[in-house]
């Protein structure tokens, strides 16, 4: 045999000996894919061939006379490693080639296997040869082959055809998403699987997408074992050779049906009341606009009835949402029992409820017939008593009608907004009742949304200015004046507060203008307070309820009288007894606020309303003020002259001075002045007039 060949010692050697250790010295050198070390027993490095350099980085010169353990054996390993080595050379037997990890001099991993030998030769130390085939190559393959099959067996189903989608493998989920075992389904064709929902089209359309980008995905139709037709969301991949050639395709899906039934519900939710399961708005809206092209090209009518439930949250408050929701059911259902085979119902959101009546004819007269008479039947359904559980309940409905068809409206939604506004109407004439809906109201409409936008660009473009009437005592001296508010219209000219206060109360442009009108009126007190003239005159202001119920009406109106400096003895505050309707405490506490810098307060209109006395007394008043509705006829009017005499008792009573508005006649000055009135404003005096002129018109009376 050989002795250790490349050791120092062992070097000098002769003869045969010498060329077969030569012999296995080479093949042992050239052993290019195996390490080969040789080891004495204290595991001192003898040997270390070329392919040991390759795979664990250290050279035969850095390796022999180096150690075993020091050198390729990880930590954790030496303790066995050493073991092992002991017990091969104590008992000349090798250890069973086994796979390992041993360490590269660069200290990473590299997996081995692993055969030794113990070899004697007598007169020699024992050298054990380890013989290691690198296995990282191998290990990697396993790997991959171990990720892949994993990988396979995923949550998604998979299954590989060949070139003709003949099926070769199929993966767990595919059997529990199809049915099909991988017995039943290998060697089967991929149709196996198909539905009949799709065409040769839309297979051909695969096909083409696969042969061009090598893939295919989309939502797919297929058919369960059983013979469920589900849908699957699947990927097919072409599996290509190094020539381009498809040899597989692999096929990735999954079932989707569960997104399918949740796509549906979302969709129900979208266009379907829940309550009542009625079609919601949305709905009603898209077929609005197929019964508005319908109508169109059949130039023919449609109708829109909206019905709104009469005093439907009285059950609400009192019997509880409950019986509310119980009664919304029952008239869903009632409507639905009036309708034709294309007439559609929908639920708008509380009480309110729509009918379309997709095609009436092509007859405006017989069309307009047609949907009262359906609004008839309904407006008996729904005022027949209800059972709500064990109670009995009553309820009537209002009733707006729409046509439309005619001509196209300007929005799909401009017919339901003329029901509505029919509806209200209905209300208005006492429920339980239908109206149409007319183009003098639509009219009304139109004018109101035009003046609202214009009353917006006035407050920008300042086209607000204030007119001054004069008030005057029984001797002809003049006191001061209200202001009235007053509106040049670029186009209309001056128009009146009468026209244009009520809009701007509904859309709370009062409190802009309200504001203005305050500060216009405070300025000129302070202007006139500099001019002996007119510094003894008072200003009266009409304020809004709206404006006056603000919280910050009174810090808003004390830091305007600092700013301007105006003196707050000739601010007069006209307020309506409309004021008093809500919350009279906080009315009073604002007042009573205001008064003590000086403000004064009159209440304008007076008598008109429905003001408790109780209410009066409290209010801290400076002065009432008889409506001119009193004044116009206190000459032939009994009732009239008893209810200003009875006002002018009123103010005596309670210490508060008096005046009468709308006086147009000397008879009539005089019979308040008989009466005990002595303060006056109205056209016999003068007119509501610019600034210029009614300081012109004082510096008269002066
Ligand atoms: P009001 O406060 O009762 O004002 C008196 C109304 O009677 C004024 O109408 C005035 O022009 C009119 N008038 C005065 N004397 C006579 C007369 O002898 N005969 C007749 N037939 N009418 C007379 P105007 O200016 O059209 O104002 C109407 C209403 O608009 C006011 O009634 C008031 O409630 C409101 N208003 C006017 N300006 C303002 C304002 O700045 N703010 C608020 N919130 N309302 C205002
Ligand atoms: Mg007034
Ligand atoms: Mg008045």
């Amino acid at each position: 045999m050989f002795t250790a060949p490349l050791t120092a010692s062992t070097r000098a050697q002769t003869g045969a000996s010498k060329i077969a250790n030569w012999r296995f010295q080479k093949l042992f050198e050239d052993a290019d894919a195996m390490s080969i070390q040789g080891y004495l027993r204290d595991g001192t490095v003898v040997y270390w061939n070329r392919a040991s350099e390759t795979i664990y980085g250290y050279s035969a010169a850095e390796a022999i006379g180096g150690n075993l353990l020091d050198l390729i054996i990880p930590a954790e390993m030496r303790a066995p490693v050493e073991g092992a080595v002991r017990w091969m050379f104590e008992t000349g037997q090798a250890i069973p080639p086994s796979r390992m990890t041993l360490r590269h001099k660069d200290g990473h991993g590299v997996p081995v296997y692993s055969s030794h030998t113990v070899v004697s030769i007598p007169g020699q130390p024992p050298v054990m040869f380890c013989m290691d085939s690198d296995m990282s190559a191998l290990a990697k393959a396993e790997d991959d082959l171990r990720i892949a099959a994993t990988a396979f067996e995923s949550q998604q189903g998979m299954s590989i055809t060949n070139a003709d989608s003949v099926i070769l493998r199929v993966n767990l989920a595919f059997t529990q998403i199809t049915g099909y075992s991988a017995v039943e389904a290998v060697g089967q064709h991929s149709r196996l699987l198909a539905s009949g929902s799709h065409d040769a089209a839309f297979y051909n359309a695969m096909k083409e997408d696969i042969a061009q980008q090598g893939s295919w995905q989309g939502e797919i139709w297929n058919r369960r074992k059983n013979g469920e037709v589900y849908p699957e969301w699947l990927t097919v991949s072409a599996v290509k050779d190094t020539n381009g050639l498809v040899t597989h395709y692999v096929s990735i899906f999954s079932d989707i049906s569960a997104r399918k039934v949740a796509e549906d519900q979302i969709k129900a939710l979208a266009f379907y009341d829940p309550l009542t399961r009625l079609p919601n708005r949305r709905f009603l809206l898209d077929r609005m606009e197929q019964a508005h092209a319908n109508c169109a090209r059949r130039a023919g009518q449609g109708a829109l009835l909206f019905v709104d439930l009469d005093n439907f949250k009285t059950l609400n408050d009192t019997a509880g949402y409950v019986q509310g929701d119980l009664l919304l059911e029952l008239v869903a259902s009632r409507l639905s029992a009036c309708m034709r085979e294309n007439d559609t119902v929908a639920r708008l959101g509380s009480d309110e409820f729509v009918v379309l009546l997709e095609y009436l004819g092509e007859n405006e007269l017989d069309a307009a017939k047609e949907a009262r008479s359906v609004g008839e039947k309904i407006r008996h359904a729904l005022s027949q008593t209800y059972t709500l559980g064990v109670f009995e309940h009553h309820s009537t409905a209002s009733i707006g009608i729409a046509l439309f068809g005619a001509e196209q409206p300007e929005t799909t939604a401009e017919p339901l907004k003329r029901a509505e506004l029919a509806m209200y109407q209905a209300k208005t004439a006492g429920r339980n009742t239908i109206r149409f809906f007319d183009p003098q109201m639509q009219a009304e409409v139109t004018q109101r949304a035009g003046l609202e936008n214009d009353l917006r660009e006035a407050l920008n473009q300042q086209q607000f200015l204030l007119y001054y009437q004069a008030q005057v005592t029984s001797d002809g001296r003049l006191t001061g004046a209200e202001a009235l508010v007053r509106w040049q219209h670029p186009q209309r000219g001056l128009v009146s507060p009468a026209e244009f206060i009520p809009l701007a109360e509904d859309t709370g442009l009062i409190l802009p203008l309200g504001q203005w009108v305050l500060e216009t009126a405070c300025a000129q007190l302070a202007k006139w307070a500099a001019q002996p003239d007119f510094s003894h005159l008072t200003l009266a202001v009409n304020v809004s309820a709206k404006q006056f119920r603000e919280d910050k009406f009174v810090p808003q109106l004390m830091d305007l009288l600092a700013r301007t400096g105006a003196n707050p003895k000739r601010l007069k505050l006209e307020l309506t007894e409309s004021i008093l309707v809500n919350d009279a405490d906080a009315v009073t506490a604002k007042m009573t606020a205001l008064k003590a810098c000086g403000v004064g307060f009159s209440l304008d209109d007076f008598g008109t309303g429905y003001s408790s006395l109780s209410y009066l007394k409290r209010l801290p008043l400076d002065q009432l003020k008889i409506d001119q509705g009193f004044v116009k006829n206190i000459l032939t009017d009994t009732n009239d002259a008893a209810i200003a005499r009875m006002v002018v008792a009123l103010a005596d009573s309670m210490g508060l001075a008096v005046i009468a508005e709308g006086v147009e006649t000397q008879a009539q000055k005089e019979f308040l002045a008989h009466i005990g009135c002595h303060a006056y404003q109205g056209y016999f005096f003068s007119r509501p007039i610019a600034l210029a002129d009614f300081e012109k018109f004082a510096q008269q009376e002066h």
